[in-house]
């Protein structure tokens, strides 16, 4: 049986006396898009790095694209792409430097670079704008080229830190048709995010509140069991009863 593109039992995190993941536990499907909310601290970051293999749990067990989150960290590295809101492109180094420079991390190789950026160039129509620093690029352009980087060598997964903050909703829009190519693909999406209309376009999506996962399904399921028209509801519903501020 093929596995699922995570699978979490039981993760904890603890930074001393404070529980950040408090004992989660889900699946995500292979090419699902799969939402991450939660109030700020609720301790999503924190879970998502020790997905992504950058941190390691307190306890708990799982894995991500088949590889063990405790012990093989560095596989699923190779596996995964990461793209944070913002740190994914050195705003100093051209677009063409920063696509070299990712390229050569994921481990790809030289001609396999050239390849993919002559490719990434083009499908994103910034073949113009390829020795502009990515500093100067508008903030849409560049998360469009941090997605399309993270993606270089075909990940299995791609880890989205909310990728569409601060950006007008023409371009988030054209961002998530991205984000649906990917999916369409087979690459599985695991997002989040602080917009609520966005949660709606997500196959499944959690909601974490106090590092526990206070509620799990598809946007439609959530709608129904807490009766509400939209999800900014059934956001504000589970984590106003937690009285948590309304943030995602
Ligand atoms: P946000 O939406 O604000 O990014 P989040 O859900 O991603 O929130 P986390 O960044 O995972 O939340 O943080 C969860 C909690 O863990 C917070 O209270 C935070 O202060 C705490 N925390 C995170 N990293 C550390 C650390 N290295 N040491 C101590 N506490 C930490």
């Amino acid at each position: 049986m093929v596995s699922d593109a995570v699978e979490i039992r039981n993760l904890t995190k603890r930074f001393g006396d404070f529980t950040a993941v408090d004992n989660i536990s889900f699946n995500v499907r292979r090419g699902e898009i799969f939402g991450f909310l939660g109030a700020n601290g609720a301790g999503k970051t924190t879970a998502m790095r020790i997905l992504c293999g950058l941190s390691r749990p307190t306890s708990g067990e799982g894995t991500v694209a088949g590889y063990d989150i405790n012990t093989q960290q560095e596989k699923i590295k190779r596996r995964i792409g990461y793209m944070s809101q913002k740190f994914s492109l050195y705003p100093d180094l051209t677009v063409r430097e920063n696509i070299r420079l990712f390229g050569g991390i994921y481990g790809l190789k030289d001609k396999e670079i050239k390849e993919k950026t002559d490719t990434l160039l083009s499908m994103l129509d910034m073949r113009q704008e390829r020795d502009k620093f990515a500093g100067s690029l508008p903030l849409g352009w560049k998360q469009k080229l941090a997605f399309s980087i993270a993606m270089i060598h075909d990940p299995e997964i791609i880890f989205l830190d909310e990728p569409t903050g601060g950006v007008d909703p023409e371009t988030r829009r054209r961002f998530w048709e991205m984000i649906y190519d990917a999916s369409e693909k087979g690459t599985t999406v695991f997002v989040t995010t602080h917009y609520m209309d966005e949660a709606e376009y997500c196959d499944r999506v959690s909601v974490m509140v106090d590092g526990r996962i206070a509620a799990l399904d598809s946007p439609e399921r959530l709608k129904e069991m807490y009766r509400a028209e939209n999800m900014d509801e059934v956001f504000r519903t589970i984590v106003g009863r937690s009285g948590k501020e309304d943030s995602r």
